[in-house]
């Protein structure tokens, strides 16, 4: 048995949401008891103590949206890229960069993510990869990863049509024999879904198929109307919006999730509403690629439900908080915007979603929950207490604050120092493997 304790305790339970001084009770992958630290103590006499130091110990976060293919792009260069818009960044960065990974780094780019994750203490992660330079596999290798690190993974593949017939249908086949594998893995720390591209990149007979094959129980992860483009394309094509697209092919339902979901309508809020279809928002990216500001804040008040993301721009979801709190409000032109709704999204929601495809409790510290737990370093200038910690959190703490972090029972990192991989060896693997990833692609241009 664990027993963390020694910090003030931010439970995200309504019952007993906040103890000054409090602790949590682990017993295997488990959370036996919440409560204070004097009474648990006398409880778990024997419990092994993890020492807060007087720091914040809160549920782990959760990414609703990843991109584990991304990791080799920190600090890449590509000869001639010089993007004018979305889709020059897609296919000039983006696609350039997935059509030469291979297992190797698709493995390593996993360990970084994942070793970064630990370290900003996030342990559950739904990851969209790609790598159409070698497809099939790639997922075993990322959960390999996922394994090794010990966090919760829920994983796609990015099926598309834009590299032709026979990698279109070997991201499909990758995708159907990951989720019936993850199906038979009775770990509840790893999970798949069928994962699309976008529209813009997706025929008819596509998205036929990825219908026909898809396993009971699971749904799509797919990118909605990210770029103003997608939109255009699929009234253009297929003269019909997005949404209504997906519709058309029955991918809507409580199992599907939509990223972005930028330039949907009001008729498109109502369809997504009705199937209890889920949307992830990442500011960052939206920011970062210029694609525009998504109704967000609509989505939320409309009940349809909304979780955050990082599109694997930062793997620090304090950072989508931030980010996400002032793009509202500055895109509205209103000061109070998203000061409740941010956080429910982080805090709550995104526990919801990921529990559409793990069954133990995330995301609250209670007992029978998943012993996904957290201490952060923060001592705290002003009061703090269950009614105004997510300011705290806003504006006192950042990914870098976790000190420990716990998945599913197991001590990750302790005190700032991974217990199960060795960082140096993998960073530099890493750093190794990124340079001749770069070569290769400048030197085929
Ligand atoms: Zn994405």
């Amino acid at each position: 048995m664990l027993l963390v304790g020694n910090g003030t305790l931010i439970t995200r339970n309504a019952d007993a949401p906040f103890y000054a001084d409090g602790a949590v009770a682990i017993d295997g992958r488990t959370i036996a008891a919440v409560g204070a630290l004097d009474d648990l103590r006398a409880a778990y006499p024997q419990a092994e103590f993890i020492d807060a130091k007087g720091g914040v110990i809160m549920p782990a976060f959760i990414n609703m949206h990843e991109h584990i293919y991304s990791a080799m792009a920190r600090g890449m260069s590509v000869k001639g890229y010089n993007p004018h818009g979305f889709l020059d960044i897609l296919d000039g960065m983006w696609w350039t960069l997935d059509r030469n990974l291979d297992h190797e780094s698709t493995w390593l780019s996993a360990m970084v993510t994942y070793i970064d994750c630990i370290k900003n203490g996030v342990t559950t992660i739904f990851d969209h990869h790609a790598s159409f330079g070698k497809i099939r596999g790639s997922l075993f290798r990322i959960e390999d990863a996922a394994k090794q690190a010990g966090i919760r993974s829920c994983l796609c593949y990015e099926i598309s049509d834009r590299d032709g017939q026979d990698k279109c249908d070997a991201a499909i086949q990758e995708n159907v024999d990951f989720i019936n594998h993850a199906r038979a893995d009775d770990s509840d720390m790893i999970a798949g879904m069928m994962g699309m591209h976008a529209s813009f990149t997706l025929s008819d007979r596509t998205l036929e198929t990825c219908a026909s094959v898809l396993p009971p129980d699971t749904g799509y992860h797919i990118h909605v109307a990210e770029g103003i483009e997608d939109l255009y394309d699929c009234l253009e094509q297929h003269g019909k919006r997005i949404i209504d697209r997906l519709m058309d092919f029955d991918m809507l339902g409580r199992q599907t999730m939509c990223a972005h979901c930028i330039y949907i309508n009001d008729h498109e809020m109502e369809v997504l509403k009705h199937t209890d279809t889920m949307v992830v928002h990442n500011p960052e990216s939206n920011m970062g690629n210029a694609c525009g500001c998504p109704p967000t804040m609509e989505l939320y008040h409309k009940g349809i439900l909304t979780g955050l993301g990082t599109d694997g721009y930062t793997h620090d979801m304090t950072e989508s908080y931030k980010v996400a709190n002032i793009l509202h409000k500055h895109h509205l032109h209103n000061a109070q915007a998203a000061w409740s709704e941010v956080p429910d999204m982080l805090f709550h929601n995104n526990a919801v979603m990921a529990n559409r495809y793990f069954k133990q409790e995330l995301g609250v510290l209670r007992a029978g929950a998943a012993a996904d737990v957290i201490v952060l370093d923060y001592n705290p200038i002003t009061p703090m207490d269950e009614t105004n910690c997510n300011g705290h959190i806003l504006f006192g703490m950042t990914g870098r604050s976790v000190t420990t972090t716990i998945a599913a029972g197991k001590v990750l990192m302790r005190d700032r120092v991974l217990t199960g991989l060795d960082e140096e060896k993998i960073l530099s693997d890493s750093r190794q493997c990124a340079q001749k990833l770069w070569n290769r692609i400048n030197s085929g241009r």
